[in-house]
């Protein structure tokens, strides 16, 4: 009888330590998809059940890569050629709530963050691996473009059905797509019970929970050094996503030219640096982050209060770092950090966006 209460006394003992073990680790995962370095983090998961939902969310990341390329051919490019033609059509519904929340933030920007400028994107051949070197397109070509430069305004949807007034409407959603991918892996973790974790795209990233403990620290590039400039702990739910001016570019004629381009001219936004958008939803940072580069240092604190991103800061083209009193908050400036700092730009709360 005392041999069997050791035995069994010394088991419990066992499975605690084993229990232990699964709350204490960290398990990581990482793949390549959108062109970018996925990684996925999960904390005080089973490490079979952690294989199993990375493996899938490896797959979703695939298909998502085919189904939203707008230059390999897959369904957003019959999409773009289906616009082209300005007859009506019936979207995939694969489609369709990643362009109806496009087209839907895009209008919040005013415009800024505009989905629909493939074809300048193609002009400028951002869209090509490697990138064009020493060319740059005809400013005829440009200023074609901007005679008729689409808004998603040109885009009517109605249910499934989709009609397009403009022929120069081609969709690119590289300014959004991850955020929005991002956000539909936190909603497949969180099916599969995992509730602390980490999706990190190329260094923008939505963080659940915490990492046992303690809180997920996450680290923000500096725009011109190695290194990080700030850092964010997030113990909750909180998307950080970067926009940057040293992504992707080329150099032509001494001048540099990069990826994130300005629909109101058709030439690369000037003014900013790197601007980060910290929000509970990574569609809307991604968005954001790029719709605040494109508005620079005049104007993006107003377009942050019509996107409801109250948390912004950016780093404009003479280095001044600028940013919401929302984001001083919960920043941590690197030690050898010697910029100015502008805090401005306090979005309302009554403007903050409720999604249902
Ligand atoms: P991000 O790093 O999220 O700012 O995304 C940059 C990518 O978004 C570019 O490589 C283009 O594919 C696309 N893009 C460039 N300019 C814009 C813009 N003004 N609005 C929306 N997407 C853009
Ligand atoms: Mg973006």
């Amino acid at each position: 009888m005392t041999g069997l209460r050791v035995t069994l006394t010394l088991m419990c003992a066992l499975l605690a330590v084993a229990c232990n073990d699964v709350r204490e680790q960290e398990y990581h995962d990482q793949f390549l998809a959108f062109g970018t370095l996925v990684e996925i983090t999960l904390y005080g998961v089973d490490p079979d059940h952690a294989g199993r939902v990375t493996a899938e969310i490896e797959q979703q990341f695939q298909r998502w890569h085919r189904d939203w390329h707008a230059w390999e051919p897959g369904l957003l490019t019959e999409v773009n050629a289906r616009l082209a033609t300005l007859q009506p059509f019936t979207l995939d519904p694969a489609l369709l709530p990643l362009i109806t929340e496009a087209n839907r933030l895009s209008k919040l920007s005013s415009g800024l963050f505009n989905p629909v400028l493939g074809r300048l994107i193609s002009l400028w051949g951002f869209q090509g691996n490697p990138l064009p070197a020493g060319t740059q397109p005809d400013p005829a070509a440009i200023g074609k473009w901007l005679a008729n430069a689409p808004t998603v305004d040109d885009v009517e949807i109605e249910d499934t059905r989709v009609s397009c007034h403009n022929p120069e409407v081609a969709y690119d959603l590289g300014g959004f797509a991850k955020g929005y991918a991002i956000d539909r892996v936190i909603d497949l973790l969180r099916a599969r019970g995992i509730d602390n974790a980490i999706v990190n795209a190329g260094g923008d990233l939505r963080a659940i929970g915490m990492h046992g403990e303690r809180p997920w620290h996450v680290g923000i590039r500096h725009p011109r050094k190695n290194g990080i400039m700030a850092s964010i702990d997030s113990s909750g739910d909180t998307s950080i996503f970067t926009s940057g001016d040293y992504e992707r570019l080329f150099e032509a004629n001494g001048k540099r030219f990069h990826h994130i381009l300005d629909p109101r001219t058709g030439y690369p936004a000037v003014g900013s640096r790197a601007v980060t958008v910290v929000h509970e939803q990574g569609a809307i940072a991604d968005a954001a982050a790029t719709a605040l580069f494109v508005a620079g240092p005049a104007e993006w604190t107003a377009i942050a209060r019509q996107m409801g991103t109250d948390r912004v800061m950016l780093v404009d083209s003479g280095g001044t770092i600028h940013m919401t009193p929302a984001m001083r908050a919960i920043i941590e400036l690197a030690p050898d950090i010697d910029a100015e700092v502008r805090v401005s730009g306090n979005p309302p709360l009554e403007t903050a966006i409720h999604r249902p």
